[in-house]
């Protein structure tokens, strides 16, 4: 017994998967067809998206952002999650990556969920509260470039409703947030967020070890 957070041995991963994990067919494949790729580390681990379609089903989301899409797997998990009418403001900049995500959504059946939009996240975020859409998304999650994830947050503060909430992925950073020699832009920009969200009232917090760190944030 423990009431401190375990620190999961490899056998003790495998034990939460094998008695936890439901990863579809679908999913799986993406994940397999990622794997192939020298960038695939970047893929978030499957009981992340496991529990973050919890996450949407739980706060009832129908409107959600993804700030860095990659091969689409957190928001194919998303997607599937969602209500049929719901829908995801998908941002990234990569045409390469994101053919992949396309062709996994079209075979799943959640393309008309998925508005990808190939620009800088910032601009992307910006037009949507431009369009006058503040405050009416529920449901956020960021996980593009690290340095901006400041400029990220604050744009999903303002896009996200009273109750919303906002999920920032690898604050742990593979633990680089402990290390004082890691000191490039990225470690730092991590470090800075998390540092000022521990005394940001706008928001309820819970930073959670799960992969490589997820923050939940919620709108107060
Ligand atoms: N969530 C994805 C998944 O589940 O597989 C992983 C996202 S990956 C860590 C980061 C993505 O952010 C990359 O696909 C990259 O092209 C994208 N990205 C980098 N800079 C960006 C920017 N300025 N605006 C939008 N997307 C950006
Ligand atoms: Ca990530």
């Amino acid at each position: 017994m423990s009431n401190k957070t375990l620190n999961l041995t490899e056998q003790l991963q495998q034990y939460l998967l094998s008695v936890s994990l439901r990863e579809s067919e679908i999913l799986k494949a993406l994940r397999e067809e990622t794997a192939n790729l020298p960038s695939a580390n970047m893929q978030i681990a499957p009981e992340q998206g496991q529990f973050m379609a919890l996450l949407v089903q739980l706060t009832g989301a129908r409107n959600t952002i993804e700030v860095g899409v990659y091969t689409g797997y957190s928001a194919l998990a998303v997607a599937m999650a969602l209500p049929e009418d719901g829908q995801i403001l998908a941002c990234d900049i990569s045409e390469e990556y994101t053919s992949i995500a396309r062709r996994y959504w079209e075979r799943a059946g959640v393309s008309e969920k998925v508005d990808l939009r190939l620009a800088p996240a910032t601009e992307t975020l910006k037009e949507a509260i431009d369009a006058g859409r503040s405050s009416t998304f529920d449901f956020a999650f960021i996980d593009a470039d690290k340095e901006r994830y400041a400029e990220y947050f604050e744009l999903c503060v303002e896009l996200l409703r009273p109750g919303g909430l906002i999920a920032i992925d690898n604050v742990l950073w593979g633990g680089s947030v402990i290390d004082p020699q890691k000191q490039d832009v990225d470690t730092r920009a991590i470090r800075a967020l998390n540092q000022q969200l521990l005394s940001d009232k706008r928001v309820d917090i819970s930073m959670v070890p799960i992969a490589d760190g997820l923050t939940l944030a919620r709108i107060k």
